[in-house]
């Protein structure tokens, strides 16, 4: 079930967007070479507790940290750990969620490692446009199926796997709620858009194949060529024109 917000409802998810975004900002500072994921994972947390409000994955499903922190051929759901230290020219992406007033916002952005490859940098490049060109298709009237579909073209074109096994998402008084928000499919088809909807987009996308497999941690999403993945989201509601990002600060 698809739950709309109110005007007021917005205003709260606009706040918990906020803070979820200011999270991820100093998450993405912290990252240099050297550094633990563990220690980029502490950031995020203290600046959510400092804001009054809660880290959204942590202990969601078990998950035992703030941020998911998915490095190189890492696709999503990396489990910060001190003994994981990144080093000069890898890619970082860092997702996570704040909950404030009982709304979650959910956002995820590749940084840097100081000076990364040409390769690296086209592959986050394109990803990051990939979930503007998804968000210029996320307005009402639209279908769903014209978000992912302008995404996986996107990305196709330019030689790239689109992760299919995993996906954006409703989000509200709940993480994931309905519904599933694909960054492929068909122009025209799947949900009609309407204003009050929140949802997060993500594309997911491969330097190699769209192929991913899980870690035995249960956790971890890695490539299954072993090729380098990034990773974009914003949440964002539905109105009568352009899309509004609820995570900016
Ligand atoms: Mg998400």
């Amino acid at each position: 079930m698809i739950v709309l917000k109110t005007h007021h409802e917005l205003d709260l998810m606009r706040e918990a967007g906020r803070i979820s975004a200011a999270a991820l900002k100093a998450a993405g500072e912290a990252v240099a070479p050297g550094v633990s994921t563990a220690e980029i994972d502490k950031v995020a947390h203290d600046y959510i507790l400092s804001q009054g409000a809660t880290p959204a994955f942590l202990n969601y499903n078990g998950f035992p940290a703030t941020a998911c922190i998915s490095v190189n051929n890492e696709v999503i759901h990396g489990i910060p750990d001190k003994k994981h230290i990144i080093h000069e020219g890898d890619i970082v992406s860092i997702d996570l969620g704040a909950v404030y007033n009982g709304f979650y916002g959910d956002n995820a952005y590749t940084f840097y490692c100081g000076k990364v490859s040409p390769a690296a940098e086209r592959l986050c490049n394109t990803t990051k446009e990939a979930l503007y060109v998804g968000l210029k298709h996320a307005v009402a009237g639209g279908r769903l199926g014209d978000i992912g579909a302008a995404i996986e073209e996107y990305c196709v074109s330019r030689g790239y796997g689109v992760v299919r096994d995993y996906t954006g998402h409703g989000v509200g008084r709940h993480l994931h709620e309905d519904p599933s928000v694909p960054n492929y499919g068909k122009p025209g088809r799947g949900v009609r858009l309407i204003p009050g909807m929140t949802i997060a987009i993500e594309p997911m996308i491969n330097e190699g194949a769209e192929s991913v497999n899980v870690l035995k941690n249960g956790w971890t999403v890695v490539t299954a060529d072993g090729k380098l993945s990034a990773h974009f989201e914003h949440t964002v509601a539905i109105t009568e024109g352009e899309c509004v990002i609820l995570t900016q600060c």
